[in-house]
């Protein structure tokens, strides 16, 4: 008698992938070249991953020394939160990571926030209080779907164990700073960013997050108005943009 295969449910999805992949091969998500599917960049691209070292730069505002001697973009920019640091140069395969985190691939959160916890601990900063993400606009939340800084703060708080909240927010309208001009990005109105009612920061150590850290505008604003409710701030974001501070620190 003819004996049938037996098909459990596990095998007919994995199945079901093995056709799906024959039709649409798992690709590196910065260079495009078919990858193991388990993986999201090639092993290639993923050597490049290299966390930024911590050391020769400004502990205020993260500018490495040698290309912002006595700290011009310190002067600059007028700080208003008191240590910054990133993950990554925001370069090759973390910029187009950082591209697909904010254009559909929530899943990278996991990742992004793994990372910013290992660079965290290498700074050794002592843990915050309350993580607080750099808000969206309600449009844009709308827009995409999803908050990727609210999810990078929720598993970001996972591992450090630490609460998180959306204390900031972010009115509709106005550019984002990354479309705009290298000399139009030190200008951004104040009233862009508003703190939630009844938000219990004072006096709190807080770990602000972004994506990335480029003119530092954005994050000064933030660190300003949570600062001005007598809050410590610290920025740690997923990269740091080095020209756009150096072509800043030339003007
Ligand atoms: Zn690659
Ligand atoms: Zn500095």
């Amino acid at each position: 008698m003819l004996k049938l295969p037996n098909f459990t449910e596990k095998s007919i999805v994995s199945l079901y992938y093995s056709f799906i992949s024959l039709l649409y091969p798992p690709v590196c998500l910065h260079c495009k070249e078919v990858c193991d599917p388990t993986t999201i960049l090639c092993p290639l691209c993923m050597q490049k991953l290299e966390l930024v070292p911590i050391h020769g730069r400004c502990n205020r505002c993260f500018c490495l020394q040698e290309t912002c001697t006595r700290c011009i973009f310190c002067k600059k920019i007028a700080p208003h939160w008191d240590l910054a640091a990133s993950a990554f140069e925001y370069a090759g395969p973390i910029q187009s990571l950082i591209h697909h985190f904010k254009n559909g691939s929530s899943f990278l959160a996991k990742t992004f926030a793994s990372f910013l916890y290992l660079q965290h601990n290498t700074l050794d900063w002592p843990l915050p209080d309350l993580i607080v993400p750099v808000p969206q606009s309600f449009m844009r939340g709308f827009e995409r779907g999803y908050d990727p800084m609210a999810l990078l703060a929720t598993e970001l708080s996972k591992l450090m164990k630490r609460p998180w909240h959306k204390v900031l927010r972010r009115k509709s309208g106005g550019i984002p700073q990354a479309h705009r001009p290298c000399h139009e990005r030190l200008t951004l109105s104040k009233e862009l960013f508003f703190i939630k009612k009844n938000a219990l920061i004072e006096n709190k150590t807080l770990l602000l997050i972004d994506d990335v850290y480029a003119s530092g505008t954005t994050l000064n604003r933030c660190a300003e108005l949570l600062a001005s409710c007598f809050a410590k701030v610290s920025i740690l974001t997923i990269a740091t943009c080095e020209y756009t501070k150096i072509v800043l620190c030339d003007k």
